[in-house]
């Protein structure tokens, strides 16, 4: 897909990004830290299924590494069309640090973001974005739009993709395939 790197891209682009908190990690323990977050997005976007929502769950981790916001699918039980896994996770975030910018932050979720997710990190002014799967209908990380990177908004986040890639898009699949089963049974 365009716009976006592959995780065996990923310490390529953190050796040009060059600054301190990124050359501290090597790009092995980079790669570990990330499968380690993507793992929690998973159990988030598990939970969202569990509850008929879309599966896709986020984290939001500071530049400590600690975990500071949290979210899962729920536009659907919460009447909120907002309501996606990563606004949640930002929303519980800056509320957390009583500040509308979380710069120095990474967010992993675990299927590309959406216009408005995208928008609100560029908003938020997060660092970097760690997504699991594509998504070829709304990706605004690179698969349909690139928001992330535009020449047209003041402020750019790094992307890396792929990171547990397999398991978050077959959480989806099965999602997807269990709901049109249960349409066509009715
Ligand atoms: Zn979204």
């Amino acid at each position: 897909m365009h716009g976006s790197v592959t995780i065996s891209q990923e310490s390529r682009l953190l050796l040009s990004n060059g600054n301190d908190s990124d050359t501290q990690m090597t790009s092995e323990e980079h790669r570990k830290t990330d499968l380690y977050w993507m793992k929690k997005a998973y159990e988030l976007a598990q939970k969202a299924a569990g509850q008929g929502e879309v599966p896709v769950g986020a984290i939001l981790v500071d530049s400590d590494n600690q975990c500071i916001g949290k979210g899962s699918n729920q536009p659907i039980s919460g009447n909120d069309p907002t309501a996606h896994a990563e606004i949640i996770a930002l929303r519980e975030a800056a509320a957390g640090l009583e500040n509308y910018r979380l710069p120095e932050t990474t967010l992993f979720v675990t299927l590309e973001p959406c216009p408005m997710c995208a928008g609100a990190m560029v908003h938020a002014r997060i660092k970097r974005l760690v997504f699991a799967t594509p998504d070829p209908r709304t990706g605004s990380a690179g698969s349909v739009y690139n928001l992330l990177n535009s020449p047209h908004l003041n402020h750019r986040v790094d992307v890396v993709n792929g990171v547990l890639q397999q398991e978050c898009a077959t959480l989806l699949k099965t999602f997807f395939l269990n709901k049109r089963k249960k349409c066509e049974s009715l």
